[in-house]
């Protein structure tokens, strides 16, 4: 096993198209770097389940250049646990996740390898701005990151994703971690060290379209707070705890209307009022604990986080 100082881990699904325009775009920029100990390079794709001839692709590329190797997952396994994947076959002193339809701009790896240079281990990307995202994207990435940080004591930085460096100090740290949960960006801050930020443009895809629909992004946030943070579950204590009060000064109100001005039948109203607000309440904090239990059975399951089909180019 022969390492070299820069690993670029790229997971890509169905990106046929992409994959040529990437390496076009980004060996020149790799081999041109002013730190010559960085022009040693690898490229690891992750082919995650792709249906398309992205294999063949990153086969075809191999061939004319040893640089470039692959994983081949036997299904689509999901980015994170591509990524997971990435990392642990990488052999790069530093390791900088990539996302192939070069939003990630590879412009921004010389400053990344500057920064590590200067001691830090973790060089993270934050966006300038987020206007190449629709209005709605925008909204509730800002919502995601602050109702992350403000119930996690793990902050991630805002407008941050996955591109970054990692020195293989941290690498090793992110590979000990056993969960089957791969939020990677709560795996990152959860790991700490010292890390800086380098600021980059994020341009429109190149070809091809996101693999991510409004529905793949709540389920990713989903994961992400419950995996960095018990407070959802721990919240229905107090909220219990105030309704049992608020339920007690109403039932001594109730008492004493009783007692002052008697008996009296009518009160549908209230009746529902209260019976619909707990009942509601119930299946709220019932269904966070579900959340919570269903991710402990994918847990204590401890099936591998993705299964290798095939490795092109030498294996470790
Ligand atoms: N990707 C992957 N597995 C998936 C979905 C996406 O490996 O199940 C890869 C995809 O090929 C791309 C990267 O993850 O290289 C980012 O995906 P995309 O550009 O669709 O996400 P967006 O930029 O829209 O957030
Ligand atoms: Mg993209």
């Amino acid at each position: 096993m022969n390492a070299v100082e820069l690993s670029l881990v790229i997971p890509v699904k169905d990106e046929e198209e992409a994959v040529g325009i990437f390496l076009a775009k980004v060996v020149p920029l790799l081999e041109a770097l002013d730190d010559p100990a960085a022009r040693s390079f690898e490229l690891l794709f992750v082919d995650d389940g792709s249906s398309d001839a992205t294999l063949a692709k990153i086969r075809a590329a191999h061939a004319a250049d040893r640089r470039v190797r692959a994983l081949s997952l036997s299904r689509n396994f999901g980015k994170e646990a591509a990524l997971s994947a990435g990392l642990d076959h990488s052999r790069g002193l530093a390791v900088i996740p990539m996302d192939v339809d070069l939003q990630d701009p590879p412009e921004a790896i010389a400053q990344m390898v500057a920064k590590w240079r200067a001691g830090f281990d973790v060089v993270y990307g934050v966006r300038d701005n987020r206007e190449t995202d629709s209005l709605p994207k925008r909204l509730t990435a800002d919502l995601y990151y602050r109702a992350h940080n403000w119930l996690s004591s793990d902050k991630i930085p805002e407008h941050a994703g996955d591109f970054r460096l990692l020195d293989r100090r941290v690498v090793d740290v992110i590979r000990t971690m056993p969960e089957r949960n791969r939020f990677m960006k709560g795996l990152f801050a959860w790991a700490g060290f010292k890390s800086a930020a380098v600021l980059y443009h994020r341009e429109e895809r190149t070809v091809g379209q996101t693999k991510y629909n409004y529905w793949k992004l709540w389920t990713l946030a989903v994961d992400g707070i419950t995996s960095a943070s018990t407070v959802p579950l721990r919240v229905w204590s107090y909220v219990g705890g105030l309704v049992a009060l608020g339920a007690l000064g109403y039932a001594i109100f109730i008492i004493v209307r009783t007692l002052t001005s008697g008996i009296e039948v009518p009160g549908y109203a209230s009746m529902m009022v209260a019976v619909l607000f707990l009942g509601g309440l119930q299946l709220l904090s019932l269904g966070v604990l579900g959340e919570y239990v269903g991710r402990i059975l994918t847990e204590v399951k401890q099936r591998p986080l993705y299964v290798v089909r095939e490795t092109i180019g030498e294996s470790d």
